[in-house]
């Protein structure tokens, strides 16, 4: 059984998806996408061997290599024109990758092309880009699962200029306006994991340093608080 997580990343596939998953792992998600009839192509893409070969052998234990082209390369450059991706997804990496995937080989990507992101942390990082390369954040999403939390984003390329302040870079445009259980939950928790690290930079020697350190973080805080409210 696939994972919420991707299930969700897969809701956002459009019509007729012709889908790139790039750092495919076990190809878990395009198997599910063309099985359930989500997706009418994909391509599983792998830097690395040993996942590469999970993916090779599960598409072919699957019977799905006519649907599922398994490839090995590094990040977009395993898309060519011909195939005619409408849907990237990128998932389970951090924000900082996701963004250096996405900067690599930026000639990969075409207007018509919907980006299904799922940065494990980080999400911040995605956002400024997106502002950057113009790309308009259609939908986020923050989900629960196995005592985890999850932020999906999903982009098009825009018309117009984007332009996203402070906040919504951090916390998200669609995710700050909704305020979800988890949502909170999550800024909660991240506040406490900084409180803990102020604690730790108070216990050790104090200089112009640590203080300016601390300053940062309880800015950080402030800014949560201030979402929280
Ligand atoms: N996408 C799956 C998911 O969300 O469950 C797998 C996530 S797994 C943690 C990350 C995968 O990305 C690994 O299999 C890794 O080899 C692959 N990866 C990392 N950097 C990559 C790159 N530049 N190009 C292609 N794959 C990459």
């Amino acid at each position: 059984e696939l994972s919420q997580r991707l299930k969700t990343v897969v809701d956002y596939f459009p019509e007729k998806a012709r889908v790139a998953d790039i750092g495919s792992d076990h190809a878990y998600l395009p198997c599910y996408a063309i099985i359930e009839k989500k997706a009418v192509f994909a391509i599983a893409g792998e830097v690395v061997e040993g996942p590469y070969q999970s993916a090779c052998t599960h598409v072919q234990g699957l019977a799905l290599t006519k649907d599922i082209s398994v490839r090995k390369g590094n990040g977009l450059a395993v898309i060519n024109s011909e195939d005619k991706i409408n849907t990237i997804v990128i998932a389970g990496m951090g924000g900082p990758l996701i963004r250096s995937i996405l900067e690599a080989e930026p000639q990969r990507l075409t207007d018509n092309m919907r980006l299904i992101l799922q940065p494990n942390v980080a999400a911040n990082s995605i956002r400024e880009w997106a502002q950057l390369n113009q790309y308009q954040i259609i939908s986020e999403t923050i989900l629960e699962e196995d005592e985890k939390i999850y932020e999906i984003l999903v982009l098009e390329k825009s018309a117009t200029t984007v332009s996203y302040n402070t906040n919504e870079i951090k916390f998200g445009p669609f995710l700050q306006n909704e305020k979800s259980t988890t949502f909170i939950k999550f800024w909660k928790s991240e506040r406490t994991t900084l409180q803990t690290i102020i604690k730790r930079i108070e216990k050790g020697s104090q200089n112009e340093a640590s203080h300016a350190k601390i300053t940062t973080l309880q800015q950080r805080i402030q800014e949560i608080d201030e979402v929280l409210a």
